[in-house]
């Protein structure tokens, strides 16, 4: 395990405490050492305009009840007598991050400081069992330092269970709409479908969760065509699955033939597909994405991190078990696997690419948890950053990815996402321009209280 180290040396932002997305359990998260109700001066920075991506230089940023309550040219701005000033000459503001893909599980003591010194200020839970998020909920509420939190409760699936704890496998549709009926009853702010559950229970599931004004997101069941999914107004897509077999001229008789029963026949079905492309097919669904606003959620970082061969170096942010547990998994990851990870890999970034060209906008994610080798919480999310621009995305529409589009995604624009007046103070302070070159977003400077260098380079994004 880790050594714990004061909550003031982890927090490398500055975050907006107090403010709740709806559904959210974002309750008091205020830290410790310092008041939430002195006003901070950020001056002299350049504020990233995640908009237009415009740089504003020499920018004063007064944050009072963690909100921004102003932005002016340094000149001009007067500060408040009692306000704790930082100067951000030569630095870049961004929004707080979202990663919009992640599993807490039980890891949350370790994934909360880990994604806030990483820049990390919100995330979307993907799934977990329903004692998990009380824990959370119990540690947040007793005052746990937290990013923003919005959680899926129970992932809905279908087929044959397994013993995945955050896995409720239904049978019948009255159990589909009474998993949905819990999980909104526990705070969730959507409903995650995994790949096995059945058409009829995922119409169910749909129906019930609009009942509560829930978005159904997740896995494209393997049983329900892409074209469907829109229709009936499905969130996110997530790890782009379905989208190869849904934008190849061989759909028809993929449904109708392909063994789809686990992971691996689905990867291979879906191979197959990307070698049958149909531009046309696949305009009609982008097109239908952007009306309707279907998030894909690529997660590149995801079979990327698994296709790597070795454990990580920056694995060392994670307990010395999980990194024992990852490069146990890795020792034994048989051929055909490392194969069919490899193909997805040189096939994933062209899909990211047609769906960008085609101006779909989409949500950064990870799928961080413990789980999974190599994907460790905060980290990743800037590798999928990267891997996002190596796919054809510009640093901005990246930068988008972690910001402004979760932000649309909520419908908390005026909230959240971008650094303006009025919005919640969620801040990365950069050293160096992520605009030029992505990968500047892991160059995160300053510590909260006290704002000084932290030098501690040990919990860093290792950039
Ligand atoms: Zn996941």
């Amino acid at each position: 395990m880790r050594k714990t180290k004061s909550l003031g040396k982890w927090i490398l932002v500055v975050m907006a405490l107090s403010v709740a997305l709806t559904g959210c359990t974002d309750s008091d998260n205020d830290n410790k050492e310092s008041s939430n109700k002195q006003t901070l001066v950020i001056e002299h920075a350049t504020v990233v305009d995640v908009r237009s991506g415009k740089l504003v230089s020499d920018q004063t940023i007064t944050i009072a009840d963690n909100r921004i309550s102003h932005i002016g040219s340094s000149g001009d701005v007067k500060i408040p007598k009692d306000a704790q000033v930082k100067d951000a000459k030569g630095q870049y503001v961004i929004p707080g991050l979202w990663d919009m893909h992640v599993h807490l599980e039980d890891n949350y003591k370790e994934a909360f400081p880990l994604l806030l010194a990483n820049g990390v200020t919100g995330i979307r839970e993907m799934g977990a069992a329903l004692p998990r998020i009380d824990e959370w909920n119990k540690s947040i509420q007793a005052g746990m330092t937290a990013p923003h939190l919005v959680y899926a409760g129970m992932t809905l699936n279908g087929g044959p269970a397994d013993d995945a704890p955050h896995m409720r496998y239904l049978k019948t549709e009255e159990e589909a709409r009474e998993a949905v009926r819990i999980n909104a009853e526990k705070g969730a702010s959507h409903i995650k479908v995994y790949s096995w559950l059945p058409r009829p229970l995922f119409l169910a599931v749909v129906d019930e969760a609009k009942k509560y004004g829930l978005p159904v997101v997740g896995h494209l069941p393997v049983e329900v065509r892409a074209e469907e999914a829109v229709q009936l107004g499905f969130k996110s897509i997530e790890h782009m699955h379905g989208l190869f077999i849904a934008t190849s001229s061989i759909e028809d008789d993929i449904f109708k033939n392909a063994d789809m029963s686990d992971l691996a026949g689905y990867s291979v079905a879906e191979i197959e597909a990307s070698q049958h492309y149909d531009a046309q097919k696949a305009d009609k669904l982008f097109r239908e994405f952007k009306e309707k606003e279907v998030w894909p959620v690529p997660t590149l970082v995801t079979y990327f991190n698994m296709g790597k061969t070795e454990i990580d170096p920056r694995s060392k942010y994670v307990p010395t078990a999980v990194q024992e547990r990852w490069a146990e998994t890795i020792r034994a990851v048989p051929p055909e696997q490392t194969e069919l990870v490899a193909t997805i890999n040189s096939l994933n970034p062209g899909m990211v690419k047609k769906l960008n060209d085609a101006g779909v906008p989409m949500l950064a994610g990870t799928d961080s948890g413990y789980e999974l080798t190599n994907l460790i919480y905060g980290v990743s999310l800037h590798d999928e950053l990267e891997l996002l621009v190596k796919s054809g995305l510009t640093p901005l529409q990246a930068l988008q990815t972690a910001t402004l589009n979760p932000a649309k995604y909520f419908g908390r624009e005026e909230e959240t996402g971008s650094v303006e007046e009025g919005m919640q103070a969620d801040l990365v302070l950069l050293d160096k321009n992520p605009l030029e070159d992505i990968r500047n977003t892991t160059s995160i400077s300053g510590g909260y209280p006290g704002w000084e260098a932290d030098g501690e380079a040990d919990v860093g994004p290792g950039g």
